[in-house]
């Protein structure tokens, strides 16, 4: 019987079918059942309308039968099956599926990276046999046929169709196994279990029964308690539940139900901190079910950590971590989306596909940011659970792309405050307590909360009777710098120039003291070298002689963040300092009676004041020695 050959595009898909990498190949089972489902939903749907159907819904099954000294592995069901025309035309070109389309991007099928995107997120369907098969045949009858016929392929050499016996209408593929080479193990494929756990994985939620005859092991029939004897039986096993849990009513599934998936599905130990479901209907309808974890993976702040959701198409998994379906700084969230809009197969336009993952990925992110802010607002102890684990990405969500997720993510944040001594707090709280003089969101930033809160500014302030946000997390001030404002207030380091918390009169006499003593200042900045760039008076340090603060676009929070980058260059990154020395302490008079009196040792001083305000910061030193010498000097 002569050989036909496939079509030139369909010879392409075999190419890189058989040339695929091995971690992709298991899923040809998927697709064999994929298949299978199809042809009896078929079948079932003609039933509906043809009355010499005589089949009852329960009377349909996929059976796989797998076979060690054949080296075999069958894939069979009851449904519609196909003529010969048909075996010719679906199983001979994939023009069935419309045109079949690679990627633009310069993926050659057969090139590696061709492969990992078709064949790991989508369903490449029949051909897909061809990665772990070196022949295979599909004997099969068309409902309503009088006969049967069989299609059979080693490959790229082409196919032949012959007559065969059939009884019944339906479809046998029998895959013949590649042998085994030292990587890759075929036969594995034959194996009950690896069997069972593929089904389970890829097709766990087809809504037919998928069934193998599996061995199993009882106690004989009256063999003594002491010394029980087995045998081995054969029966046969459902290996699919058939019905999703994210299918079934929502009031029909218990909060265990869904701990114990998520923690199979997701390989956590703890259950989930938030179950949500989602349904969705109009141009993408779709169903969801997401999880927000009870703490987070060992490896979630690290370049190993892979975010994603599970895409299924009608209870069909086709893609394990699909990355567009959710957004980097909701990358914390697991879970499914399951759409009947998504069709198996990667040829019927990727475009149209990307257009509806955009659409479900946007009402994914609404729906998990709504979520999260109804936790906010109704369980504040969860709420600072997640906050705890995750709160640090969303902090990073607002610093990327320029803040343009502020919208979303402003309301989600919890910063510690001076409110009731370092609680947190959100910024609407916060401004909701805002003074009516308060001009600015008032923050601090330091290693802990203690810290902060000895700082000088910081105590001016809160003296004043405004609340301070205190930052301990070197990324809490690049994301409130991004943000720049909420509810149309700035936000302020009090730690910064810019300060301005007295009063006209106030600020009139540190004017007329600086002035006053500009040539002192100077005096005393030129002695610091390049350490600060200038030194003033001020008013706002309560009892403290000296302080530190910044002017310019980087704060020293940020430069010790920056500094500390990997890479970053010693001393690259440096924020512009302001000396200041309170006007109203003591020491402001010992230091102008030393200009008059004696230069040198006022600039000894003024080195030690400016690393006591360095050490007050949160800052180093980078003399210490020197500075304990000095100290020590003035003593004796
Ligand atoms: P797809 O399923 O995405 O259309 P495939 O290459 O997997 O692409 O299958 C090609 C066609 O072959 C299917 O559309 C279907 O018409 C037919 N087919 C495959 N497997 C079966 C089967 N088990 N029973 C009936 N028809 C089948």
């Amino acid at each position: 019987m002569a050989k036909k050959q496939f079509k030139t595009e369909s010879k392409k898909l075999l190419d890189m079918m058989i040339n695929s990498i091995y971690t992709h190949k298991e899923i040809f089972l998927r697709e064999l059942i994929s298949n299978a489902s199809d042809a009896i939903d078929k079948l079932y749907f003609r039933s509906l309308t043809d009355g010499s159907v005589t089949l009852n819904r329960s009377d349909y099954e996929i059976r796989i039968v797998p076979d060690g000294e054949n080296r075999t592995l069958e894939i069979r069901d009851n449904g519609i099956g196909m003529t010969k025309d048909e075996l010719e035309n679906n199983l001979g070109t994939i023009a069935h599926s419309g045109s079949f389309e690679f990627k633009k991007d310069g993926n050659d099928p057969g090139s590696e990276g061709g492969d990992i995107d078709i064949i790991g997120q989508f369903g490449v369907g029949f051909y897909s046999a061809f990665m772990v098969s070196d022949s295979v045949t599909v004997e099969s009858r068309a409902w309503g046929a009088d006969e049967a016929y069989c299609w059979r392929s080693t490959g790229a050499d082409g196919y032949s169709i012959e007559p065969c016996d059939k009884e019944d209408a339906g479809t046998v593929v029998t895959l013949h196994l590649k042998p085994d080479t030292d990587e890759e193990k075929y036969d594995e494929f034959l194996d009950e279990w690896k069997i069972r756990e593929l089904v389970k994985k890829y097709s766990d939620y087809i809504r037919y029964p998928i069934r193998m005859e599996v061995t199993k092991s009882r106690r004989k029939e009256g063999s003594p308690d002491d010394k029980p004897e087995y045998e081995s039986y054969r029966e046969d096993e459902t290996l699919n539940t058939m019905v999703p849990i994210w299918k079934r009513a929502q009031d029909q599934v218990t909060e265990d139900e869904y701990a114990d998936f998520y923690r199979n599905k997701f390989y956590d130990y703890e259950a989930p901190l938030k179950v949500i479901r989602q349904k969705t209907e109009g141009l993408s309808s779709f169903e969801a079910l997401l999880f927000i974890p009870a703490h987070a993976p060992f490896d979630y702040y690290s370049r190993e950590y892979e975010k994603g959701l599970q895409l299924y198409s009608s209870g069909v998994m086709i893609m394990e971590k699909c990355k567009d379906l959710i957004p980097d700084y909701f990358s914390f969230v697991r879970g499914l989306v399951d759409s009947a809009d998504l069709s198996l197969n990667i040829s019927r336009e990727m475009l149209q596909h990307d257009r509806q993952l955009k659409a479900i990925a946007r009402a994914v992110e609404k729906k998990v940011a709504a979520e999260l802010s109804k936790m906010l607002e109704n369980e504040r102890d969860k709420y600072e659970q997640f906050f705890k684990a995750f709160g640090r990405q969303l902090k990073y969500g607002l610093y990327m792309d320029y803040g343009a997720h502020k919208e979303t993510l402003q309301d989600l944040l919890l910063l510690k405050s001076s409110f009731e001594d370092g609680k947190q707090v959100t910024l609407k709280e916060y401004v909701s307590r805002m003074k009516e003089e308060q001009k600015k969101i008032y923050y601090a930033a330091g290693e802990t909360v203690n810290q902060i809160k000895l700082l000088p500014q910081v105590e001016s302030v809160l003296a004043r009777g405004f609340e301070v946000l205190y930052l301990t997390e070197d990324v809490d001030e690049f994301a409130l710098s991004m943000l720049g404002k909420y509810a149309d207030r700035e936000f302020l380091n009090v730690q910064r120039e810019e300060l301005d918390i007295a009063t006209d009169e106030e600020k009139e006499s540190v004017k007329a003291e600086n002035e006053q003593n500009a040539e002192m200042l100077k005096f005393i900045k030129d002695s610091l070298g390049d350490g600060v760039n200038a030194v003033r008076f001020t008013n706002t340090l309560e009892k403290h002689p000296v302080s530190l603060s910044s002017e310019g676009a980087l704060s020293m929070g940020m430069e010790k963040t920056l500094s500390q980058m990997p890479g970053a260059e010693d001393g690259a990154v440096k924020a512009q300092l302001v000396l200041e020395v309170n006007m109203d302490h003591p020491i402001a008079g010992r230091l102008k009676a030393l200009y008059e009196e004696d230069k040198d040792k006022l600039a000894l001083y003024s080195k030690i004041l400016y690393a006591q305000a360095r050490l007050i910061s949160g800052l180093t030193i980078d003399n210490a020695s020197e500075i304990g010498d000095l100290v020590a000097g003035l003593m004796l």
